[in-house]
């Protein structure tokens, strides 16, 4: 689960580490009063949206007075961002962060993740602070420190500060920059983050070292105790199809291409999207229905693949195991019934009572195409699209 900028702050400042004054406004008049109460000669109008790179999409607007508050919040609020985390169809701004301007001496990096290779919880940091992460990582890949941390001591005082000094954070902000990363760590544990990102990490003129941006991601496994994170969910933020998934416990997630996949199993779902991109298709998700899926679940199932505007054509691509094929043959000849499909659609049945399952597809009377390998499928619907 993702959560806005203010409250990652808002987090942060709860667990001591130190970010500007800001305040969050829903509309232009709550913009200028926050600045007013800020009452900085600066002020800063950020754009709350779930995305990064917001500064270069003109999200984010430094105004020196009430008067250009004003301006900015107007300007970007309504506003359809286009950032390179938003997609193509961007994001409406409908919170803004006012805070107070600083005064930046230097921009470092510095992230939490789970690093999956090492099972450990690691800390990233980099003195390229403010530019994209993955671009410091593919251009100067020797500019990014890391230290692993040993879950049953935490992260040790000596590593932050071998960190600090890896990159080149000056002596007199030492041990503001290691209380810091000790609380920003301390947060990740306690909170059962998944990332926790601070790009920039500022010094300041007047000898701060402060979280100039906050992106912390929750794992969603953990949130049933993490009550206080879910009152952050936004749904707006989120992809309607995806939490329409959530309510009939389907594990959806919206992709770019035009193949919908309606597949059970984690690893079969991920196998079909590869072996469809293999024939040059792309898929627009996705989708594990799960082990016992009912015809119910797959009739939203393709409720929700085809809410998609992108979808040309389904593919349709179930192992029978705990499941059996009749059973999801009845729910794809129901399902289809139902939403009256008019998109090719491929199905691939392979498992327990498959020749009941086949039959049942063919006496259907309805336009399915059955396919005798997953190979088979991915290649039959590539086709009808690129047909269509
Ligand atoms: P994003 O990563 O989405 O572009 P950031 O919060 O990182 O948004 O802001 C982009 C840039 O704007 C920062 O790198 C920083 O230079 C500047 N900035 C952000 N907040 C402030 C602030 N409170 N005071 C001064 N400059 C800021
Ligand atoms: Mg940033």
């Amino acid at each position: 689960m993702n959560i806005h900028e203010y409250q990652g702050k808002e987090i942060l400042r709860k667990y001591g580490v130190a970010v500007p004054n800001g305040k969050v406004a829903f509309t232009v008049e709550e913009a200028v009063k926050a600045s007013e109460e800020l009452g900085t000669d600066i002020s800063v109008v950020k754009a709350q949206i779930h995305a990064g790179g917001r500064g270069k999409a003109g999200g984010v607007k430094i105004a020196k007075n009430i008067e250009e508050v004003r301006t900015y919040a107007d300007e970007i609020l309504g506003k359809t961002l286009v950032t390179h985390q938003t997609g193509p169809e961007g994001k409406e701004v409908k919170r803004l962060l006012i805070e107070e301007g600083c005064d930046i001496k230097q921009e470092y990096y510095i992230g939490l993740v789970l690093d999956r290779a090492t099972s450990r919880v690691t800390m990233m940091a980099s003195e390229e602070g403010g530019t994209e992460i993955e671009e410091v990582a593919a251009e100067t890949p020797e500019k990014i420190f890391k230290e692993v941390i040993d879950p049953i001591t935490g992260l040790l005082p000596y590593q932050a500060r071998r960190l600090a000094f890896n990159i080149n954070i000056p002596e007199e902000y030492l041990s503001k920059a290691v209380k810091f990363m000790m609380g920003l760590y301390q947060v990740f544990v306690e909170k059962d983050c998944s990332i926790a990102e601070i790009n920039p990490l500022v010094t300041t003129g007047d000898g701060e070292v402060l979280a100039l941006d906050a992106k912390l991601n929750f794992d969603d496994n953990a949130l049933f105790r993490q009550k206080d994170i879910v009152e952050y969910r936004d749904l707006e933020e989120e992809d309607e199809k995806e939490i329409e998934a959530s309510k009939y416990d389907l594990s959806y997630i919206a992709l770019d291409g035009n193949i919908g996949c309606m597949v059970n199993g984690a690893g079969l779902a991920m196998a079909t999207m590869d072996i469809i991109k293999h024939y040059n298709g792309d898929p627009a998700n996705f989708l594990d229905v799960g082990g016992g899926a009912t015809a119910e679940k797959v009739t939203e199932a393709f409720k929700i693949i085809l809410s998609d505007k992108n979808v040309k054509g389904i593919f349709v691509n179930i192992f029978g195991g705990i499941m059996k094929c009749d059973v999801i043959a009845e729910g794809v000849v129901q399902a289809t019934k139902e939403v009256g499909l008019t998109i090719p659609l491929v199905v691939r049945l392979e498992g327990t009572n498959v020749d009941a399952g086949k039959k049942i597809l063919a006496d259907s009377g309805l336009n399915i195409t059955p396919a005798e390998s997953m190979a088979d499928g991915a290649e039959q619907i590539v086709a009808l699209v690129n047909e269509a």
